[in-house]
């Protein structure tokens, strides 16, 4: 049989799986793997639902645990399925099995923990970020047990913790305690971030540096405020002062969306918890994404010295931590391989031309460019990741996993 006719075969048998893919959707969204870095219970249960279930798919599960005392299980679970194929080389399919947490829950229209179907959409936290990765890899996979279809190359299915808080317990811990699994003769498709039309294959991301700004001053009462020193009022002034910060770093790459640098206060920790107290304490975190040639020591030190001026203004004292610190990776080659097998397959199934291009940062397809290893991220998104009333179409969900099954028989 041709490998157009396997592929018809694969793709047909694909379209019968939308009620699947909704009810895996369902499950998985119920699960709620929020890291226990943002209070949550971890990936566990989640973990244990798909061995599970792959296992019983037929498939061989293999668990890369990584330590973590923060979780009931001891471990934060890293999960590879083998789809066994002609050749050893890989097609490496990587999703993250954690969640953000939902945020302010008055901004949904419905439960974030409960799948709602309303046509097309499929609404809940994690449907697009990252189940929509889970759920197209696993179908594409399921497609070839099911019809007996050896693909070409071995698929191996990655399914990681952690990324949502840094990686060092998904990716990194992978990496740096299993970098055997990986070759640069694999495919590694990131299925976590993309285009609406499916035609975005990132290649290239900023640089990540979360930082964390503690604020320092003296609490007292609120009606006696010459007493303290008021730390979230500098904190205001602060972050005020710190969109300088755009106009020192103004330079732009049209390879990424958007073509400069960000810096985005984003996290605030809870200070006192009185309304008549002035706050002596005042914790903030900056967000930044960085074009490739920034150096982050410099924007750093930017940060301390804009901070640390407008602080002595009003009598407090600033301490400024990386909490990440992640130098962008150099870029996938915009013909590897793994490049062309997506855009041949994207042109197959959705009749666009793919391009590759660079994006604000973020995928842990860093931790495979770090070590040589080209891998493409590529999804077709919603663009809701991370937002109230995350949704994933389950058009989508069928096109990109037609799209990965195109992938698993390229020679
Ligand atoms: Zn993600």
């Amino acid at each position: 049989m041709s490998q157009d006719d396997t592929f018809r075969r694969l793709s047909e048998r694909l379209a019968t799986y939308q009620q699947d893919m909704v009810d895996l959707q369902r499950e998985l969204v119920r699960r709620v793997a929020v890291g226990p870095e943002n209070d949550g219970p971890g990936e566990g249960a989640k973990a244990a639902f798909l061995r599970e279930l792959l296992q019983g798919w037929g498939l061989k599960v293999d668990n890369y645990p990584a330590p973590d005392d923060l979780v009931p299980e001891g471990a934060r679970p890293n999960l590879v399925a083998w789809l066994p194929g002609r050749r050893p080389e890989k097609v490496w399919v990587l999703s993250h099995l954690d969640v953000v947490p939902e945020g302010d829950v008055s901004l949904w229209h419905s439960d974030p923990f409960e799948l709602k179907v309303e046509g097309d959409r499929l609404y809940g936290r994690g449907t697009e970020d990252d189940h929509h990765g889970i759920v197209s890899s696993l179908m594409a996979a399921k497609a070839f047990l099911d019809l007996g279809i050896t693909p070409e190359r071995t698929v191996a299915l990655a399914l990681v913790a952690d990324e949502e808080t840094g990686s060092h317990l998904g990716l990194e811990f992978l990496m740096r305690e299993h970098r055997q699994l990986f070759s640069e003769h694999d495919l590694i498709i990131v299925p976590d971030a993309g285009s609406e039309d499916g035609t975005l294959i990132e290649v290239a991301e900023k640089s990540i540096l979360w930082l964390r700004l503690t604020l320092l001053g003296q609490q007292a009462h609120a009606s006696r405020p010459q007493l303290g020193r008021n730390t979230l009022r500098a904190c205001a002034h602060v972050i005020v002062a710190l969109e300088e910060l755009r106009r020192e770093f103004p330079s732009q790459d049209p390879l990424f969306r958007p073509p400069e640098s960000t810096f985005e206060p984003t996290r605030k920790e809870a200070n006192v918890g009185n309304i008549n107290t002035i706050p002596g304490r005042d914790v903030f975190y900056l967000d930044c994404r960085v074009l490739p040639e920034i150096d982050l020591e410099r924007v750093q030190e930017r940060v301390r010295a804009i901070g640390t001026e407008v602080a002595q203004r009003f009598g407090v004292t600033l301490e400024v931590e990386p909490v990440q610190d992640l130098r962008a990776a150099p870029a996938t080659a915009p013909e590897a391989p793994v490049v062309l097998a997506l855009q041949k397959a994207v042109r197959e199934v959705y009749g666009r031309e793919a391009k590759p291009g660079g994006i604000g940062g973020g995928t842990v397809a860093a931790f495979f460019r770090q070590q040589g290893l080209p891998a493409a991220v590529w999804m077709t998104v919603s663009d809701t990741a991370h937002s109230p009333n995350e949704f994933c179409l389950l058009s989508n969900l069928l096109g990109d996993a037609k799209v990965l099954a195109h992938v698993f028989l390229e020679k």
